[in-house]
């Protein structure tokens, strides 16, 4: 049984069609060669490729200057695809040591079983990631802003010292978003991104997007994607491009509100620390200033002095607020890592990373910017001392 077309109309829908078909059907075998040498463009089945994943990813090639970027199914989905679709066994990899927990845990666990080696090095100091090179090397993944401590990696260095070595350099662009930096522009010869984030924005949508400079390179990464089966939902792309289209604005008003937040904490008796690269007191605020144009973002950490029971009441005090441990919503959320994504670090060993009992990391959202910063201030007066 076929579709019955649609009906005509001169006029064109102003929205993308939703098109969820898993399989395309063709007139001919001849039709179908014509597909498949290349000579005409067409889908077949949809984990090969579908409209709704194409026109997305075609808008998130234009905001980072790529060509020919790959849906993925999630975030971890890109990152995935990256490892284990540019890297065979016997090759070394090298990951900064503030990547997203499960990236991390990828590097960790998983690739060492498939006989990948992996170095986790401090992304902000390029020495670290120079000494941790070796002859193997194949490529260096970084995240631009680290997560939650918001340091800032040597992406000029770093990215000079991948091209002198011959190194992939592969940035995952979430927390930055191609608003605040485009990697490309910067040397990377991959970009990642989980779209479930800033991009797609509103907490309804796991997706993830990856794209390579070298044309070569990136029809690997697209056959890995669509063998391992990693393609995305036609609903979930179509809700995404729904939610790209106000990924400026959003960005815009979260970002100023995120700024005059990191100030008033800033100022605040019970705040002992802010992490905002936006600020003149950031440990790197020349190099952030220098690769986001003075531009520092919708995420701000903060350290309130103290025990558990002060985190408590901070959580608790933040009405209206979800403590959820993501980020890029809608709405702010609060975030508390030696709970949720550190929590099986040692207190010391987030002591050294920066990240004492009292860290919270918050992604700000589009809530009036008095209104939110209000709720900062109740949540603070219900903290002893
Ligand atoms: C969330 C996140 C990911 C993973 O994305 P998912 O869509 O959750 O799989 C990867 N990198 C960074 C920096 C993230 O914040």
């Amino acid at each position: 049984m076929r579709p019955d077309p649609l009906p005509a109309s001169l006029s064109t829908p102003v929205v993308t069609p939703l098109m969820p078909s898993v399989v395309y059907a063709s007139a001919t075998p001849d039709e179908l060669d014509l597909q498949y040498e290349g000579y005409e463009n067409g889908y077949t089945y949809s984990r090969e490729g579908h409209p709704n994943a194409d026109v997305l990813a075609a808008r998130i090639d234009r905001m980072e200057g790529g060509q020919g970027g790959v849906m993925t199914a999630s975030g971890m989905a890109a990152v995935s695809a990256v490892l284990m679709g540019c890297l065979a066994a016997g090759d070394h990899v090298i990951g900064g040591d503030q990547l997203y927990g499960r990236s991390l845990r990828l590097m960790a666990e998983d690739l060492p079983r498939l006989g990948i080696e992996t170095t986790l090095a401090d992304s902000t100091d390029v020495d670290a990631i120079a000494d941790a090179m070796r002859p193997n090397t194949k490529l260096v993944l970084i995240e631009v802003v680290s997560n939650p401590t918001l340091r800032i990696a040597d992406l000029a260095e770093i990215s000079a010292l991948c091209r002198d070595m011959g190194v992939l350099l592969a940035v995952d662009n979430t927390f930055t978003t191609p608003a605040l930096l485009k990697p490309f522009d910067h040397g990377a010869d991959i970009v990642i991104h989980s779209v479930t984030k800033l991009l797609s924005g509103h907490s309804d949508v796991m997706a993830g997007y990856v794209c390579a400079r070298d044309p070569d390179l990136n029809a690997r990464l697209e056959t890995f994607v669509v063998t391992s089966g990693m393609t995305p939902s036609p609903f979930d792309c179509w809700l995404g491009e729904r939610g790209l289209l106000s990924f400026e604005v959003r960005l815009d008003r979260a970002q100023s509100t995120a700024a005059r937040l990191a100030d008033h904490l800033g100022s605040h008796p019970k705040v002992s620390r802010v992490l905002y690269p936006g600020r003149d007191d950031h440990p790197e605020a020349a190099r952030a200033k220098a690769l986001m144009g003075g531009q520092g973002g919708n995420m701000v950490s903060f350290v309130v002095p103290g025990g558990r029971e002060v985190a408590n009441a901070v959580a608790r005090g933040a009405e209206g607020i979800a403590f959820a441990p993501t980020l890029g919503d809608v709405g702010t959320t609060l975030s508390h890592p030696a709970s949720s994504s550190h929590r099986a670090l040692t207190a010391e060993a987030r002591e050294a990373l920066g990240m004492p009992e009292g860290f919270f990391r918050v992604s700000v959202g589009l809530e009036d910017p008095d209104a939110l910063i209000a709720v900062f201030d109740r949540a603070l007066d219900g903290v002893p001392g």
